[in-house]
């Protein structure tokens, strides 16, 4: 079979660009889920990649292929692409460190577009050290995407340098809510202890931890994959074999159009672009789309109800540990439960950092377990320092 469309998301662009400009050695471009639709980069049109923690399990998606790379120390940073958690599950199944941003704080331009209302490029790092450095390059205003944002980019780098660990309490007053609707049915035993000692951790580092209820969490779901489907099948309508993507020849335009597309895009995309036309057809329009828009209102105020009260809100970065190769590529809706605990930020625009924080039982040496801190926007410096002084 030829390979989809699309290899990387990222072509050579703003981030790239930036990135060597300040001394980086671009070593290679990463594996991950086609058009980063996915939740396991099984759905790439290349190989499937493994998780360096337990080769029988996938690294997570979409963009497992930087999780994978910076876990198996092949090198230190990545950037990924995260539309509904695609940086912080492949961060959680491998161990290391991911961050979304804030929608906005990095450039778009050159990101091939899902869903343009909630993608972000994101990094993956060894440590919360590793991933500031990489954000204090790539972040900032881009003229080529009027969507960036001009505020003020901080040396996140050099902020972290001057923290003093030595302190008994270095999280004196900072406020940190545990998302209770996270914590429950659904997700592994496992993961709800070693988020519960994360949270224990924190304490003892000083920080105020309460949980905290939003009712509308497991809203989220279903609403993002409707918006993002829509988004998708309006985004992809420029892959049609002669503006973009391989070309199919045929005796007539629209039987041309019809071949290349059936031909070049791979099962999960044609499927994400039905689901997004439908919703978006004269008819279904209020009950889906229009339906979604305003589950995504709710969420974003339950968000800022919350961090009105707390500076930070913690949750699992997924309901499990990374699962077997094949597990779940018959059961479409089983992959896509799995995106629960990260959804909600994209759809709110926020920034989320994820770091490791325990393991569960799994593969020779264990699998590693996440941790989500999520933050008001632009408080990517906030997150990182606490998540420097937690790891
Ligand atoms: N798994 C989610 C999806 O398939 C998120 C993907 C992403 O963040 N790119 O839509």
């Amino acid at each position: 079979m030829p390979p989809p469309l699309q290899a990387h998301r990222i072509l050579l662009s703003h981030r790239v660009r930036r990135l060597r400009e300040a001394g980086a050695i671009v070593v290679g471009k990463t594996n991950l889920d086609e058009f980063g639709m996915g939740s396991t980069t099984e759905g790439s049109g290349f190989q499937v990649t493994t998780n360096p923690w337990d080769d029988s399990r996938v690294p997570g998606g979409s963009s497992g292929g930087s999780a994978s790379a910076v876990s198996a120390r092949q090198c230190v940073v990545s950037l990924g692409s995260d539309t509904g958690g695609s940086v912080r599950q492949p961060a959680s199944f491998c161990g290391v460190v991911g961050l979304k941003p804030t929608y906005g704080r990095v450039s778009r331009f050159g990101l091939m577009a899902y869903a343009s209302s909630l993608d972000v490029v994101g990094c993956f790092g060894s440590s919360v050290f590793d991933t500031a450095t990489i954000l204090s390059v790539i972040a900032g205003h881009d003229k080529m995407d009027s969507t960036s944002s001009s505020h003020d980019v901080p040396d996140y780098r050099s902020d972290l340098a001057s923290l003093s660990l030595l302190e008994s309490k270095p999280l004196n007053n900072v406020r940190i809510g545990i998302i209770q609707e996270t914590l429950g049915e659904g997700v592994d035993a496992g993961v709800v202890s070693s988020i519960r000692s994360a949270a224990s951790h924190l304490e003892q580092l000083g920080s105020v931890v309460e949980e905290v209820s939003m009712p509308s969490f497991s809203l989220g779901l279903p609403a993002y994959y409707i918006l993002a489907s829509s988004e998708a099948s309006s985004n992809l309508s420029r892959y049609d074999g002669i503006r973009y993507g391989q070309q199919v020849s045929a005796d007539d335009l629209n039987e041309m159009y019809g071949d290349s597309r059936a031909n070049g895009l791979g099962h999960e995309v044609k499927m994400r672009i039905l689901m997004g036309t439908y919703a978006l057809s004269a008819g279904y329009y209020d009950a889906y789309y229009k339906r979604a828009q305003q589950v995504r209102t709710l969420v974003k105020k339950s968000f800022e109800e919350a961090l009105g009260k707390y500076d930070i809100l913690i949750s699992p970065a997924a309901p499990s540990a990374a699962y077997k190769i094949g597990e779940k590529t018959n059961d479409p809706l089983a992959m896509y439960a799995g995106d629960i605990m990260t959804v909600n930020v994209n759809m709110a625009g926020l920034p989320a950092l994820v770091v490791p924080c325990g393991f569960v039982e799994g593969g020779s040496a264990g699998l590693p377990v996440g941790l989500q801190m999520i933050g008001s926007p632009f408080s990517e410096g906030s997150l990182l320092r606490v998540g420097h002084i937690f790891e």
